[in-house]
């Protein structure tokens, strides 16, 4: 049999991610592919360059895409910083604490973990004892926006702390970046990594990081040698380092970045505290609407995400049927609970161009009549 094209289903988006991707950034998708090494591909990667910074609200100079999901934005934040017996404390309240901590440990160091209630956001006290407790600890890893259950985590305390106690910080905005407020500057941040398919509505697959000087230092100083060739900044920055010489690491992946220089081009054309407005704005509505209709959200007010909305699904309702029905008849996905919160609630997102006052209109009348 012959296969023949793959066609997918036009779906609205409204998940945990991947989010609805602008028209504007399927259109640069079809660009002419270019050598990665070409100098019109070199001039648009300086340009990248200067919009992750603009959309990290940081003048770092290693800042640049991973050519991988978040995970691998993850992985490198580790890998590079991480030495074997560092002693690293991992904040968990959700899926993405936990990940952090599986990378400490297979990085070769210590991971001392700070457990908050899922559904909650880090407690910075507990954080506190637990760095007065370990003064010997190089590192604090967080999850800025906890994607599993909708909790936004104070990121600007949690840096003053770290770097009350010496500790360098490593801080996960796969979902934050361009939806919440983040300095990555102002608030001292030292390594942190996003995602592509979030709020910034680009295809899935890469993953904007950046490094402090005092992180960079760091990494130069190593013993041993990054635990990843693909992921070891040492090499990496002779590719995107800003020396103008722009040694072959690896192939980029050209289409992706004209991408994700066009959704950052959309981003700053917005402006970034304007995104970040827009998604509150939705967010409210959304909440207002699940309100009326008697449906309660699992996150406190001051700590819920606005692209992130954990509801709780009332006593009696059918989890799957119910996100299976809002698939087929209207073709709008919403996400489920993950771990301890599957089949307890929904998460549905409002992410980047899926932020938009119709798509809180249709999410709100099909998750009604499917509940009638
Ligand atoms: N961290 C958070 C908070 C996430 O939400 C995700 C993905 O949903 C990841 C990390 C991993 O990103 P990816 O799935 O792109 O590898």
């Amino acid at each position: 049999m012959t296969i023949t094209s793959f066609h997918p289903p036009q779906r609205t988006l409204m998940g945990p991610g991947p989010s609805d991707v602008h028209p504007r950034i399927t259109e640069a998708l079809a660009r002419p592919t270019i050598g990665h090494l070409d100098p019109e591909f070199i001039r648009m990667m300086d340009e990248l360059k200067s919009l992750i910074q603009y959309a990290f609200k940081t003048s770092n100079r290693l800042t640049l895409p991973i050519s991988a999901p978040g995970s691998a934005g993850m992985e490198a934040c580790f890998a590079n910083l991480v030495e074997e017996g560092d002693k690293v404390i991992v904040c968990i309240n959700g899926v993405f604490g936990g990940r952090m901590k599986e990378n400490v440990i297979r990085m070769g160091g210590t991971a001392i973990t700070v457990e908050s209630d899922w559904g909650r956001a880090v407690d910075p006290k507990a954080v506190e004892e637990t760095l007065n407790t370990h003064p010997d600890a190089k590192i604090l890893a967080f999850v800025h926006a906890e994607t599993s259950t909708g909790a936004r985590s104070d990121a600007k305390t949690l840096c003053e702390l770290a770097r009350k106690h010496n500790c360098l910080t490593i801080v996960d905005t796969v979902t934050s970046l361009a939806g919440s407020e983040l300095e990555v500057d102002e608030w001292g941040i030292d390594a942190i990594y996003s995602g592509s398919q979030k709020c910034l509505s680009c295809v899935p697959g890469l993953s904007p990081v950046s490094f402090s000087e005092a992180a960079i230092e760091k990494i130069q100083a190593r013993k041993t040698p990054v635990r990843s060739w693909f992921l070891d900044m040492n090499l990496i920055m002779g590719y995107w380092g800003g020396d103008g010489k722009r040694a072959y690491h690896h192939t980029a992946p050209v289409n992706q970045l004209y991408a994700l220089h066009e959704s950052l081009c959309l981003l700053q054309e917005e402006g970034l505290e304007n995104s970040w407005e827009r998604h509150k704005l939705h967010h409210q509505a959304l909440v207002a609407g699940l309100a009326a209709m008697g449906l309660e959200m699992l996150v406190p007010e001051e700590e819920r995400l606005a692209q992130l909305n954990a509801v709780v699904i009332p006593e009696g309702v059918n989890d799957g049927a119910v996100r299976q029905q809002l698939l087929a008849e209207y073709n709008l996905e919403i996400g489920a609970g993950l771990g301890a919160f599957a089949g307890k609630v929904w998460r549905i997102g409002l992410m980047g161009y899926a932020a938009n006052q119709t798509n809180v209109l249709n999410c709100l009348s099909a998750l009604e009549s499917a509940l009638l």
